[in-house]
């Protein structure tokens, strides 16, 4: 197993991309902190890992309140002792044109997409430092590549964890730490749900792969990503798209 006796924290861990990476965690050995918002939706998340007999633990979060991070981090280090990585992941859209966009909207997702990953982060590095290991993993997106119509709040953020990434790499690199940003293509995630079917066939058409990503795609990558096989990538920018980037 490739995670076997890491410890893993996962934000927005309910549903989606987070969810299917907190099952192939568990499933790979990794004991699992699951972190989401939403603590009814999470208790599936804690089921499907427990059904397979992995080892997982929910914990409300939310990562625009430190408090919340606070407390599971010190649940965490109770139950397990440490931390080997964190999976940045909890993120929404609120999507509208630049004329239309409200101050609202844009500082709600830069908030939770933006300051949710440095918080969740900075909640954890004090602890990586002292085991001088430790793998800072987060969701940033096609979006955060090359821009996307009507999503001026989301690249913002998503352009900026990877700024924080790069960072990151060269801050903590020699401390034994690695930080790595992965970005999704189009994945069928609820996230998806506001956009209109057609739009999404016109996505579809536009990958080589010729249909849009599943989330357990995106939790592979993170699975072997936090394993020590990947032990020399650090500060990469990896995208799981089907080629839409091309
Ligand atoms: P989902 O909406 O399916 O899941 C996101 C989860 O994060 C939800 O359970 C949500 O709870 C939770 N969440 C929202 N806000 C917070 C918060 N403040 N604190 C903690 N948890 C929170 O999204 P996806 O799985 O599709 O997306 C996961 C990540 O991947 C996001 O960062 C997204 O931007 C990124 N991504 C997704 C793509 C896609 O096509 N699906 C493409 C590229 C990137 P609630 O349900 O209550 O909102």
């Amino acid at each position: 197993m490739m995670l076997a006796g890491k410890v893993a924290i996962i934000t927005g861990g309910a549903r989606g991309i987070g969810h299917s990476t907190a099952v192939k965690f568990a499933a790979e050995g990794a004991k699992v902190a699951v972190c989401d918002i939403n603590p009814e939706l999470m208790q599936q998340t804690l089921a499907a890992i427990r059904a397979k007999g992995g080892e997982a633990e929910g914990y409300p979060v939310d990562v625009t309140k430190k408090e919340t991070l606070a407390a599971m981090v010190k649940a965490v280090m109770a139950k397990w002792g440490r931390i080997d990585c964190v999976v940045n992941n909890a993120g929404i859209v609120m999507d509208a044109q630049l004329k239309n966009m409200t101050d609202e909207q844009f500082d709600k997702v830069i908030d939770i997409n933006l300051k949710g990953v440095y918080n969740s982060t900075r909640m954890v590095v004090d602890i990586m430092l002292a085991q001088g290991s430790g793998v800072i993993l987060t969701t940033s997106s096609v979006v955060g590549l090359y821009g996307n119509f009507g999503q001026t709040n989301y690249a913002a953020s998503k352009f900026a964890v990877i700024g924080m990434t790069k960072t990151w790499a060269r801050e903590l690199g020699r401390k034994g730490i690695r930080a790595v940003a992965v970005c999704p293509g189009f994945i069928r995630t609820p996230i998806l749900n506001q956009m209109p079917e057609e739009v999404l066939k016109g996505m579809e058409a536009k990958v080589p792969s010729g249909r849009l990503g599943k989330p357990e795609e995106v939790a592979n990558v993170f699975a072997f990503l936090a394993s020590d096989d990947a032990s020399y990538i650090n500060g990469a920018v990896i995208s799981v798209d089907g080629g839409m980037t091309l």
